[in-house]
């Protein structure tokens, strides 16, 4: 199995990196959780695309998680030769978020079976919304969901990538809370957001200061991580921008908390898990 951190970015919007999104390639295909701005740009760096997703997954309907999910779905159709149904799984709420897609595209779904004749079927979304529990299963590869708290966000969901004996957890936007714990227990990697609390109180702008309520900072990812007792943690999502030289100094903080393996994502940052799977 292996992971690939799409894009390692925010809300913010940064020259190199893309919005929130990892793959997760696995025995029976790509996975991907997340599809934050300019994921398909990314995962053709990798060679997949839209094409190549076996599910995709969502972990919450925040924008910067959700907002390429839209050219996810467009690509997949049009550059299609049959129909190829996109089964995606999400929070509840994931149902109304991809009629609403759909539905902005109805314009341009018209455009392109009016254009060409060999594409006579329209975007074919299943959407499975999940809770907790085991959500996705084909071969070796099994994925597990539980409730995270990014509260007032709800609901949110982690998920774990069981493939053989190989697992990997993507958290996505949380504050430290029992649902992740036991999801990543043992897990041979933790992809988890982060933001520095020093450094956002340190700005003082208002609209930053309202998000260490709902985020894990660093040394909170760093005790999760330990907690669970995981082999890697991959930070990712950095709020705000890390700076150029002061890379040391998140990796630093999470290994405040945390004795194993600690990964600063940048975008295509590749982790291999070992000999289950590709
Ligand atoms: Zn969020």
């Amino acid at each position: 199995m292996q992971l690939v951190i799409l894009g390692s970015g925010s809300p913010i919007p940064a020259p190199d990196r893309a919005g929130p999104s990892t793959l997760v390639r696995t025995s029976v295909g790509d996975l991907l959780f997340d599809a934050g701005r300019g994921v398909l740009l990314r995962a053709t760096g990798v060679l997949s695309g839209a094409l190549a997703f076996k599910a995709v997954f969502l972990t919450h309907l925040h924008s910067d998680h959700t907002t390429d999910l839209n050219d996810v779905i467009t690509t997949r159709w049009a550059m299609s030769f049959e129909p190829t149904p996109l089964s995606v799984f999400g929070p509840v709420g994931t149902a109304t978020l991809v009629a609403a897609t759909e539905a902005m595209l109805e314009q341009d779904i018209g455009y392109r079976l009016a254009h060409h004749d060999s594409l006579n079927w329209r975007p074919d979304t299943q959407v499975t919304e999940v809770t907790e529990g085991l959500v996705f299963e084909d071969g070796e590869v099994r994925v597990t969901a539980a409730p995270t708290d990014h509260a007032p966000v709800h609901p949110t969901v982690a998920f774990r990538i069981d493939d053989g004996d190989r697992s990997v957890v993507i958290a996505g936007d949380t504050v430290p809370c029992e649902g992740l714990d036991r999801l990543a227990a043992g897990a041979d990697a933790l992809v988890h957001t982060v933001i520095r609390r020093d450094q956002i109180e340190a700005l003082g702008i208002p609209r930053l200061i309202d998000v260490l309520d709902y985020h894990s900072a660093v040394p909170q990812a760093g005790a999760t991580a330990e907690r669970a007792g995981v082999g890697t943690l991959v930070l990712t999502h950095m709020v705000p921008p890390v700076q150029p030289g002061a890379e040391h100094e998140w990796i630093e903080q999470a290994r405040s908390e945390f004795g194993g393996e600690v990964v600063l994502a940048e975008d295509l940052t590749t982790i291999e898990l070992g000999p289950a799977g590709q």
